[in-house]
């Protein structure tokens, strides 16, 4: 059986990856991995679903006991990829995608270097800054925070695979689809 393929996709947050990740799930047949993190859940977000909240001892221990594919710590609070959903997924030939940092999309680029990194962008810093402030999850201190982040995250654009303008959904969906299909017909450089 072939092995499932790896999508690793990232970005600034606000740049719409989520909503594309959603749409990708429930068209494409690729299943997203529930990362585990340290931060407060949002409004509406579920334990499970959204991600694993757990508190800080509970992700070391993790940590130590090596049970992530990768993990960072991103605007103060620590994210990872679960390994062995990731990795039973792929031996059952499932495609995964993670929706990961640029420090967590390095690790991967290091550890599988045959996975498929793309990188979504915002139309424009403004378009980002008001689909952050929509959220209303954000503080005006985070905000400038993330906004920050942007800047530096953009500045590792030519580690990732390709790029998709996220100005309009369908089409920001469109290409990732398409960017899957391709990958579908690759042919296999082992
Ligand atoms: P948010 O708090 O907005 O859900 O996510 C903040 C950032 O953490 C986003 O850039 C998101 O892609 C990233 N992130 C989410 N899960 C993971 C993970 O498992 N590993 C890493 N490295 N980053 C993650």
């Amino acid at each position: 059986m072939h092995k499932g393929r790896l999508f690793v996709i990232s970005g600034p947050s606000g740049a719409g990856k989520g909503t594309i990740c959603k749409e990708i799930l429930e068209n494409e047949n690729i299943r997203l991995s529930v990362s585990m993190t340290t931060r407060e859940p949002r409004a509406g977000e579920m334990h499970g679903v959204n991600y694993f909240f757990v508190n800080e001892e509970e992700f070391k221990r993790i940590i130590e006991e090596r049970g992530f594919l990768e993990y960072a710590q991103v605007y103060g609070n620590y994210y990872g990829t679960p390994k062995m959903e990731v990795m039973d997924m792929m031996n059952d030939g499932i495609d995964v995608v993670l929706e990961i940092d640029i420090q967590g999309a390095l690790q991967i680029k290091e550890a599988y270097p045959e996975a498929v990194f793309i990188f979504i962008l915002p139309p424009s810093m403004a378009e980002l800054r008001k689909r952050i402030t929509g959220r209303g999850s954000e503080t005006e201190e985070s905000l400038e925070r993330r906004l920050g982040e942007t800047l530096k995250e953009i500045s590792y654009i030519d580690k990732y695979d390709y790029c998709v303008i996220n100005g309009e959904l369908k089409e920001a969906v469109d290409r990732v689809a398409a960017i899957i299909m391709a990958e579908h017909s690759r042919v296999s450089e082992d």
